[in-house]
């Protein structure tokens, strides 16, 4: 029977929101493909957290637990998740597009000498075979793929393949050992630069407010970081808003920064670029505020407000306070 590797990613020994999309997308591939699906958990004593994927579908999880892999390191981790998929003879090896993901999942498919495809929207199974849908050109192109090898290794956009959990029970856990060749890695890790703590990270936000060069200058981030902080939500910035020093890179959303597709995504003071919407058009609903009724963003958007944005962002806030 085909096995369906699912990458669950952990930190500091809590699962990603994408662990359980990858996990629970394994699950129905395996359906559809007549397999089994496994998932596959490392860090250090991370055996305890396996059980829970159960619930995700996944029968069984493979704990990659040992103190050595505490921390991510694209090498070790890469080397140990290969030896893995050897050894369970993993047709098909799912990885979340995050940042983890993007690193470690090309290595592996490099180290198994299969095919990727990354950033997948839309997964189909015909006559037992699988391709994705991904998108080229930055979005302005989709196609749909399939590996010509015996593996395929895919990486899976966060937000798009829902995560339910369902009434299955605990996955039975089963430690492996990692492999020797882990030891004598080429990088060390250093030092991890902590992002300021309770931030929601933008690429797993179900509500993203961004704001763009309109916001006009730094301070006035404060009304949307108030709004996002009434929503549950994280707060985003175009370039122009990054390149003028007004937010951090790791807040970019785009082509040059992170691909993000929220349940609902309000872009404030933005024109729409397409270098802007290749990394949000994915969202699920896209509220546009911009003086400019011409503004291309409107294109995009379902729904979309023509006006000041320093009268609609207060307005909303007051708005979101009643609820
Ligand atoms: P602008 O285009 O200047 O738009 C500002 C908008 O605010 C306007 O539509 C205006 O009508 C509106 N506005 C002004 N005042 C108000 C107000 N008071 N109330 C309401 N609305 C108001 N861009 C990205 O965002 N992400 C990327 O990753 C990215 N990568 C790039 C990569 C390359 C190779 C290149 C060439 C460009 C890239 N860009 C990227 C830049 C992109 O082309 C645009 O320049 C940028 O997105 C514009 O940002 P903006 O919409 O905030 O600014």
């Amino acid at each position: 029977m085909s096995v369906i590797l699912a990458f669950a990613e952990q930190r500091n020994n809590t699962f990603r929101k994408t662990a359980f999309e990858v996990a629970g997308t394994a699950a129905r591939l395996a359906g559809d493909m007549g397999g089994q699906a496994v998932a596959l958990v490392a860090g250090a004593d991370v055996e305890g957290m396996g059980p829970e994927l159960g619930k995700y579908g996944v029968s069984t999880v493979k704990a990659l637990s040992d103190a050595s892999f505490k921390d991510y390191t694209g090498e070790s981790y890469a080397t140990a998740v290969c030896e893995a998929a050897k050894t369970l003879d993993a047709k098909v090896i799912l990885f979340p597009a995050s940042s983890m993901g993007k690193d470690l999942a090309p290595r592996v498919a490099a180290l198994l000498g299969c095919g990727m495809a990354s950033d997948c929207i839309e997964l189909k199974v015909e006559d037992g075979n699988l391709s994705a849908k991904r998108p080229l050109y930055g979005g302005k192109v989709h196609a749909w793929v399939t590996a010509t090898t015996d593996s395929f290794v895919l990486t899976l956009r966060p937000n798009v393949f829902t995560a339910e959990a369902g009434s299955g029970g605990d996955a039975a856990v089963d430690k492996l050992d990692g492999p020797a060749a882990v030891a004598g890695g080429q990088a060390s890790l250093k030092e991890i630069l902590q992002e300021a703590s309770g931030k929601i990270d933008l690429t797993e936000a179900n509500i993203i407010v961004a704001g763009g060069r309109g916001m006009k200058g730094p301070e006035n981030y404060k009304f949307l970081e108030e709004l996002a902080g009434l929503l549950k939500g994280a707060v985003g910035a175009s370039r122009a808003a990054v390149d003028s020093g007004w937010r951090p890179h790791s807040d970019q959303v785009g082509q040059t920064g992170k691909t993000v597709s929220p349940t609902l995504y309000i872009a404030c003071g933005i024109s729409g670029a397409i270098q802007h919407l290749a990394g949000m058009s994915s969202s699920k609903f896209i509220v546009a505020i911009n003086k400019d009724a011409d503004a291309p963003i409107f294109k995009v958007s379902d729904y979309g407000v023509v006006g000041d944005l320093f009268e609609v962002i207060p307005a909303l806030i007051e708005q979101a306070k009643k609820l």
